[in-house]
C-alpha cells in the first residue's frame, strides 16, 4: 500500500485524563486530529493490567471499575516528583493503586500483571500511553513515526520536564520539543485568526484540564507568538472537582446507609466515575442525577446535585484560578483592559462559573470559545512539530518565543536565593553572573542550584550541586568564578561556572538528579517496553485465533446439522470432522493461557480445511 507519508512528526498533548494526537497535514495545508481505533478523538491516559494482558486508552478505563488496584492513571501526577512530596502524599489516598517508596525517594507504583507483582515508575506509565497515541498516529499515517513534539504544562518544572522527555524516550519516540501547553494552545487559536487582524494582539489563554491548571499570556503579531507571563498549579483541574463531589456523595452514603465506602476501592471508582458524568452535564443543566447499582454491599445509590452545590463545594479552587490568573497579568506588566481575546482551552474550561468569573474578571468581555479546548493544545503541538521537521514546505512559518515558568538561581551564603534568570524571562536564555571568594584563599566553591520563587534558597527546590575546583588563592573578595545558566527552547538548564585566572571549570546539565531516571534506566525500560509490546501481540493474536476458531466451530456444527451435507459426506469423513470439531471446542473451553498460539493456529486451519472441503461438496 503506497504510504500516505514519507517523513512525519507528530503532536501529542499528553493529559492527566486524555491524550490527543495531531499531524500537520502538508498537502491540504491543515491539521488532522487523529481518531483512535475506538474512533475517539482523545484517548483515556489510563493503562490496566489484568491476568493475561495489558490494556491502555479506552479500553483500560472501561474496565477500571472492576479492577481498581491494577489500572493506573494520574502519571502525570507524580512524574518528575518525589514520594515523600506532600502533593504525591495526598493524592495516594484517592488512589486505588499502590504507590510506595523506591530507590532515591521515587514513587513506584504495583501493579499485579499475569498473576506477578510488578513495579513501575511513572515515567513507563506515561511512556505507554505515549506508545498508544504513537500507534494511533501510526495507523492512520501507515508509517512509522519517530519524532513527536510533547506538550507540557507551562509551569511544569526541570524535573517534571526531563521525566516526560525520558517517557517519550522509553516509547521509543524523539521528543523533539517539550512545549508548553498554553503556547500550544495559542498557536491554534492565533492560526485560527491570523487572518482577521493586522494589529498586535494580546491574548490570554486559560487552560484548565483534568490535572493541571495553566495560563499564559501572549502577544501575537503576524507570525511571530511571544509569551509574556505563564502561571498555574500543577496540581489544580477537573480530578479535584470530581473529588470533592464524590466525597460529599461518601458522607450522604454514610449517612443514609450507616456504611463507609471509603475504604473500597471498587466501589469509590464507580462513584467517582459517576461524579465525573454528573459534573459534565451541570456544565448545561442545572441539576444531574447519579445513579450507581449496588454500590456496596448490594445497596444501589441514587442522589442528585445542582449546580449551585457543585460550585460551592469547589469554590476555594475556582477563586484559586483566578488569584492565578491576576499573578499573570502582574508578572506580565499588564492591566486587564490590555487583554484583545481571553482563550478557553482544557475539558474544565466548560464549567459556566469558571466562565462566569473569568468574564467578570475582564470587565463583562465575551471569552473566545471558537477553538476546541480538548483539541487545541495538539493542534499547535502539530504545528511545532511540522515546523521543527525537514521536509514540510506548507506549515506556517510561525517564531514561537515562550519563558520560563520559575525563577532559577544560586544558593549564596546565608541560605539566599540569588536569581541568576527570574521567572518569566525568555527563552532559550543564557545568563551569567560574577562571584566573588566569601573567605581567605578559598580554593574551590560549591554551586548549589535551585528553582522556585521563595528568597531563602532552601525552600525552593535543589536541583543540583557541583563544585569548582582550582580558584586562586587570594583574599576574601577575590573573583572566584563566573556561573552561566544556560535554558534551552525545552525550558532545560545547564548551569556551568570558570574560574578565569586559572582557566579552571566545571558545569551540570541538571540531568541525573536523584528523581530522574538514568541512562541504564532508561535502557531497561525500552527493553521492558518491547516486552510488553511483544506480550500485547501475542496476546492478540491468540485472542484471534481463538475468535476464528469459535466462529469455525459455530458454523462446522450448523452445517453438520443440515442432511443434505450427510449425505454427501461418508460417515467416516463426519467421524473425522466432529472429532476435529470436539478438539478445538477442548482447546477453547481449558484455560487457554496455557495453550500455545501454534497449536490454535494449527487447529484453525484444520477447520478451515474440512470447512472449505464442506463448502465444495455442497456447491
Ligand atoms: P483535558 O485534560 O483538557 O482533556 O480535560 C479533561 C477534564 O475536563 C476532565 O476532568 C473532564 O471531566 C473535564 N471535562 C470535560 N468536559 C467537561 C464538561 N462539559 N464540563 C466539565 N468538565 C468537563
Amino acid at each position: 500500500m503506497k504510504r500516505k507519508y514519507d517523513r512525519v512528526a507528530i503532536g501529542i498533548d499528553l493529559g492527566t485524563t486524555y491524550s490527543c494526537v495531531a499531524v500537520w497535514q502538508d498537502q491540504h495545508y491543515r491539521v488532522e486530529i487523529i481518531h483512535n481505533d475506538q474512533g475517539n478523538r482523545t484517548t483515556p491516559s489510563f493503562v490496566a493490567f489484568t491476568e493475561n494482558q495489558r490494556l491502555i486508552g479506552d479500553n483500560a478505563k472501561n474496565q477500571a471499575a472492576s479492577n481498581p488496584q491494577n489500572t493506573v492513571f494520574d502519571a502525570k501526577r507524580l512524574i518528575g516528583r518525589k514520594f515523600s512530596d506532600p502533593v504525591v502524599q495526598d493524592d495516594i489516598l484517592l488512589w486505588p493503586f499502590k504507590v510506595t517508596a523506591g530507590d532515591n525517594d521515587r514513587p513506584m507504583i504495583t501493579v499485579k500483571y499475569k498473576d506477578q507483582e510488578k513495579q513501575l515508575h511513572a515515567e513507563e506509565v506515561s511512556s505507554m500511553v505515549l506508545t498508544k497515541m504513537r500507534e494511533i498516529a501510526e495507523s492512520y499515517l501507515e508509517t512509522t513515526v519517530t519524532n513527536a513534539v510533547v506538550t507540557v504544562p507551562a509551569y511544569f518544572n526541570d524535573s517534571q520536564r526531563k521525566a516526560t522527555i525520558d517517557a517519550g524516550a522509553i516509547a521509543g519516540l524523539n521528543v523533539m520539543r517539550a512545549m508548553n501547553e498554553p503556547t500550544a494552545a495559542a498557536v491554534a487559536y492565533g492560526l485560527d485568526k491570523r487572518t482577521d487582524y493586522d494589529g498586535e494582539r494580546n491574548i490570554f489563554v486559560f487552560d484548565l484540564g483534568g490535572g493541571t491548571f495553566d495560563v499564559s499570556l501572549l502577544t501575537i503579531k503576524g507570525n511571530n507568538f511571544q509569551v509574556k507571563a505563564t502561571a498555574g498549579n500543577t496540581h489544580l483541574g477537573g480530578e479535584d472537582f470530581d473529588n470533592r463531589m464524590a466525597n460529599y456523595f461518601v458522607q450522604e452514603f454514610k449517612r443514609k446507609n450507616k456504611v463507609d465506602i471509603s475504604g473500597n476501592p471498587k466501589a469509590l471508582r464507580r462513584l467517582r466515575t459517576a461524579c465525573e458524568r454528573a459534573k459534565r452535564s451541570l456544565s448545561f443543566l442545572v441539576v444531574a442525577t447519579i445513579e450507581v447499582d449496588s454500590l456496596f454491599q448490594g445497596i444501589d445509590f441514587s442522589s442528585s446535585i445542582n449546580r449551585a452545590k457543585f460550585e460551592e463545594m469547589n469554590m476555594d479552587l475556582f477563586n484559586e484560578c483566578m488569584t492565578i490568573v491576576g499573578s499573570c497579568l502582574i508578572d506580565a506588566n499588564m492591566d486587564k483592559s490590555m487583554i484583545d481575546d481571553v482563550v478557553l482551552v482544557g475539558g474544565s474550561s466548560r464549567i459556566p462559573i469558571v466562565h462566569q468569573l473569568l468574564k467578570d474578571f475582564f470587565n463583562g468581555k465575551d471569552l473566545c470559545k471558537s477553538i476546541n479546548p480538548d483539541e487545541a493544545v495538539a493542534y499547535g503541538a502539530a504545528v511545532q512539530a511540522a515546523l521543527l521537521s525537514g521536509g514540510v514546505k506548507n506549515a506556517p512559518k510561525l517564531v514561537l518565543q515562550d519563558v520560563t515558568p520559575l525563577s532559577l538561581g544560586r544558593g549564596v551564603i546565608g541560605d539566599i536565593m540569588d536569581v541568576v534568570i527570574p521567572r518569566n524571562t525568555c527563552i532559550p536564555v543564557n545568563k551569567t553572573r560574577p562571584y566573588v571568594t566569601t573567605k581567605d584563599n578559598q580554593i574551590s566553591a560549591n554551586i548549589n542550584v535551585y528553582e522556585g520563587e521563595r528568597a531563602r534558597a532552601s525552600d525552593n527546590n535543589l536541583l543540583g550541586c557541583f563544585n569548582l575546583f582550582g580558584i586562586p588563592p587570594a583574599p576574601c573578595g577575590s573573583p572566584s568564578s563566573n556561573v552561566c545558566f544556560a535554558i534551552d527552547e525545552n525550558g532545560i538548564l545547564t548551569v556551568s561556572a570558570k574560574n578565569n585566572a586559572s582557566g579552571s571549570s566545571n558545569k551540570i546539565t541538571i540531568t541525573n538528579h536523584k528523581e530522574r531516571l538514568s541512562s541504564e534506566d532508561i535502557k531497561k525500560l525500552i527493553q521492558e517496553a518491547e516486552k510488553y509490546r511483544i506480550e500485547d501481540k501475542k496476546f492478540l493474536r491468540k485472542a484471534k485465533a481463538v475468535n476464528v476458531l469459535d466462529d469455525y466451530i459455530y458454523k462446522m456444527g450448523t452445517a453438520l446439522k443440515k442432511n443434505d451435507i450427510n449425505l454427501k459426506l461418508s460417515s467416516e469423513e463426519i467421524e473425522k470432522i466432529e472429532s476435529t470439531i470436539a478438539k478445538a471446542t477442548n482447546l477453547i473451553d481449558e484455560n487457554n493461557q496455557q495453550v500455545e498460539i501454534d497449536v490454535l493456529e494449527d487447529h484453525v486451519e484444520g477447520l478451515k480445511s474440512w470447512m472449505e472441503y464442506i463448502i465444495a461438496k455442497t456447491i
